[in-house]
């Protein structure tokens, strides 16, 4: 090896070297041995052992041997009510903890902004999902967006703006389709979201205050949402026996408008509903030959959300998550509560409300069929603000990654992993994150494959999983020896980036 000045190669400066690691470049494609260099929050090398002699040294302030471990892309929780979580570092454990680094905030037609508490001044469910009426404090969307971009969050934000809200400040009367000044004022309100740089709108058609609404309604939204090339999320009008036509809608509509679309935690709900998916994925996949459609899931066969008697009837078990008038009665069994009130269930949910509850509804084989559709996508769904979460706040993304990928091999962990990154930035236009290359943001989680686990289940929910060593976000630590770090390194990801 010449050692004269000639020929001698310039050293690149890193912050961190993660060396002699398995990378797992979130491209689905198998992993590889190799090392990793970050500087100013991005990753500015990569090499294999073998070519390393070839690329210009790296001096590194710091270096981490990953000998063991795997590191991979920071994973992307696709669909959150995390709105106001994300001001809070502490709350944001749940998802650090399983490495995620990125966020989507603002599903199911529900988001934090703009505020619907000029016209209902009493919290419409779901719309308590994200709090009490403090959660609803900002006026309009600029207010949000700066105050999140001023809060610097442990994560990235990626916000949309929900349709509910929009009704509610339109309307005075959910139950009603909306009439054209109303779909007007949501239109301009939508628009004005956008502007801000929200990404686009999400849709929660199963819920009371919005079932009313028309495809027509929605349509008229959506194309407001397709002239600048934002995403529709939704969150369909049945996921239960009516999931094929919900389908046939959001496709009927994705289409019209030409909207980029995301059907939210698709799922087939209640005994008469299983095995649908089969129909549901086939019609999915025809669409998906013209559209661009994608889909998420999280890996539970219990759904969780408010009270509802609809939901209530088409489960096998109902597990209180919170109730405001009992809150004493969170994680027992309505089943139990009814017998100890000495009434029915539907009484005894009517007692509990508002409220929210945890329905054991699903079929293991159209949950498995689901999560191993090439195309869908990763996200939680959790609900940081219930006093006894469904597990999936906690668990989800090692969920899928220990138990689905490694200990049932529904699938490889590559492809695990790219369903939680490189597809779902893809689907989010997100061009920088989601992939281990040169020149991407160095969001990154280091685990260890053999032992990653969700250790979150339905009697202690708010367990941190097991196997995540470190999570980058923007090149900074943010999870490391199982502890927060402190540090806010997020940032707020708009329209335009
Ligand atoms: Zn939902």
């Amino acid at each position: 090896m010449p050692t004269d000045g000639k020929n001698q190669k310039q050293a690149i400066i890193a912050d961190l070297l993660i060396r002699d690691v398995e990378i797992f470049d979130g491209s689905g494609d198998a992993p590889w041995q190799g090392s990793c260099a970050i500087a100013d929050g991005r990753i500015i090398s990569l090499s294999t052992a073998e070519s390393r002699a070839d690329t210009q040294p790296i001096r590194a302030k710091q270096e981490i041997d990953g000998s063991g471990f795997a590191l991979a892309p920071g994973f992307i929780d696709i669909h959150t009510h995390d709105d106001m979580a994300v001001f809070d570092p502490k709350r944001m454990k749940a998802k650090l903890s399983q490495g995620v680094t990125t966020v989507v905030v603002g599903n199911c037609g529900i988001s934090a902004s703009p505020s619907p508490l000029a016209r209902h001044s009493t919290l419409i469910p779901p719309l308590d999902l994200l709090g009490d009426n403090s959660s609803f404090r900002f006026t309009n969307v600029n207010d949000y967006m700066e105050a999140l971009a001023a809060a610097a969050s442990t994560v990235n934000v990626l916000p949309l703006v929900g349709h509910t809200v929009l009704r509610a400040r339109a309307m005075d009367d959910l139950q009603l389709p909306a009439s054209s000044s109303q779909l007007a004022a949501m239109q301009k309100d939508l628009s004005t979201a956008l502007a801000a740089g929200m990404n686009g709108f999400s849709t929660g058609l199963a819920y009371p205050p919005a079932k009313a609404a028309s495809t027509d309604e929605v349509l008229a939204l959506a194309e407001v949402v397709a002239d600048v090339d934002g995403l529709w999320t939704t969150h369909m009008r049945d996921e239960r026996s009516g999931v094929v036509a919900a389908v046939a809608e959001t496709i009927d509509i994705a289409r019209r408008s030409g909207v980029r679309t995301l059907i939210s935690h698709h799922k087939c709900c209640g005994e008469a509903a299983f095995g649908l998916s089969r129909t549901t994925l086939a019609m999915i996949s025809k669409a998906r030959d013209e559209l661009r459609l994608d889909l998420d899931v999280y890996p539970y066969t219990a759904s969780s959300t408010v009270l509802l008697q609809s939901f209530a009837m088409d489960s096998r078990k109902v597990t209180v998550s919170w109730s405001t008038p009992h809150p004493e009665m969170a994680g027992r069994d309505l089943d139990d509560i009814a017998t100890e009130w000495g009434v029915d269930n539907i009484s005894a949910l009517e007692k509990l409300q508002p409220g929210g509850g945890i329905y054991h509804q699903m079929d293991d084989a159209d949950l498995e069929r689901i999560m191993a559709y090439p195309p869908a996508l990763i996200g939680s769904d959790g609900l940081p603000n219930d006093m006894r979460p469904h597990p999936r706040l906690w668990g989800t993304f090692p969920r899928v990654l220990g138990h689905y990928a490694r200990d049932r091999s529904l699938f490889l962990l590559q492809t695990a992993i790219a369903k939680m990154t490189s597809q779902s930035a893809e689907t989010l236009g997100l061009n920088n994150r989601g992939k281990i290359a040169t020149g991407m943001a160095a969001d990154l989680v280091l685990f260890d494959p053999a032992t990653i686990a969700d250790r979150a289940d339905y009697k202690s929910p708010d367990m941190p999983s097991a196997g995540i060593s470190l999570v980058l976000v923007n090149g900074k630590p943010a999870w490391k020896n199982e502890a927060l770090t402190g540090s806010g390194h997020g940032i707020v990801l708009r329209r335009d980036h």
